[in-house]
């Protein structure tokens, strides 16, 4: 089997890890980044696309294919619950991510602290801030500092998600769940900088939270330890909702207050642009491995261990 993604997002990261462990690669290109990608040394890879949902009309029988969050965003989720595609990851959770009520209740189900959430602007008795539906990386979101802020700059007609906004510092932290060695890594933390909500100056009351990039951090050992924790229970979690279980990478996305509350407020099942920042390794992988190991590695040696164990399928959305 080759190891396969789009070029965007996390591919470098993906493609290079894949490499290192010997597999084949795939990297669906479209025509305006071919000289980007080549010039890391994946022309040999290259198929290219006009569009990345090309894919899903190509053969890819023998491709595993590592979703990442541009795959979601540029190819949509229903169409890639309907492919047939080798996914690596749970179809199940991408359903649970994508729906705002479901998400929430994974979270809580898993014992994650969540910010309070209101059903009306009524209800509302703290600083928020409202969310849109379907919205990407945090565009058209606005924070209100009270109730009435907040209905003047809500729209009637549009549907929203209302939450406390958190004050805090953001942790994103990244995890593997290993099914060949039966075991979850903490794999890194970073923060996640955003444009302008992480500027200290602003003239705008509407901030933007458009993703700019990540930085890395390391967390104090003991919060680390917690994260352990929260990593097992979302895991467990998802397991007692559903029956299935989370194959490989997955994200918890956090605030920690002053009080040191660590309130969670998204996650992702799949592979996230902040382990970028982690290669060659971190400083957790490094002591899990005592060998380079960034998280495109990390994929393909849990691949390469399921394949010799003739466990491979298990991890295939089903
Ligand atoms: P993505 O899918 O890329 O994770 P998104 O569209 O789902 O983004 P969120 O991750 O929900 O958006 O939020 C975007 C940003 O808004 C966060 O990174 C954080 O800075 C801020 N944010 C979200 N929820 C809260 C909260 N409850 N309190 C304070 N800030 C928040």
């Amino acid at each position: 089997m080759k190891i396969g993604t789009i070029a965007s997002h996390s591919a470098l990261n993906i493609m290079s890890g894949a490499k290192s462990e010997g597999f084949q690669t795939v990297l669906y290109c479209q025509p305006k980044r071919r000289e980007f990608y080549e010039s890391f040394g994946l022309k040999d890879s290259i198929v290219e696309v006009q569009s990345f949902d090309e894919i899903l009309d190509m053969d890819t029988e023998d491709v595993i294919i590592i979703p990442h969050g541009s795959f979601v965003a540029y190819i949509g989720a229903e169409k890639i619950l309907q492919s047939d595609l080798n996914l690596y990851g749970n179809k199940e959770l991408l359903k649970w991510e994508e729906d705002r009520e479901l998400k929430s209740q994974l979270m809580k189900e898993s014992g994650l602290r969540v910010p309070k959430e209101f059903d009306s602007v009524d209800d509302i008795d703290t600083p928020v801030i409202v969310k849109t539906y379907g919205a990407a990386g945090g565009e058209g979101y606005f924070i209100a500092k009270d109730r009435d802020e907040a209905r003047n700059k809500m729209d009637p007609n549009m549907q929203y998600g209302i939450q406390q906004y958190v004050v805090g510092t953001k942790v994103f932290v990244t995890y593997f769940n290993s099914l060949s060695r039966e075991r979850i890594e903490v794999f890194g933390a970073d923060i996640r900088y955003e444009t302008d909500a992480d500027a200290n100056l602003r003239f705008d009351d509407r901030p933007s939270f458009v993703v700019i990039g990540n930085l890395p951090m390391v967390l104090r050992e003991s919060t680390l330890a917690t994260y352990f924790e929260m990593g097992r229970n979302f895991v467990s979690g998802f397991e007692e909702l559903t029956g299935e279980t989370i194959p490989g990478p997955f994200c918890i996305e956090t605030i920690i207050d002053k009080e040191q509350n660590i309130y969670t407020f998204e996650f992702s099942g799949r592979i996230v642009a902040g382990t970028n920042v982690w290669i060659p390794y971190s400083p957790y992988s490094y002591l899990q491995f005592g060998e380079e190991m960034w998280m495109g590695k990390r994929i393909a040696r849990e691949l390469k261990e399921l394949m010799e164990s003739g466990k491979l399928e298990s991890v295939f959305l089903p």
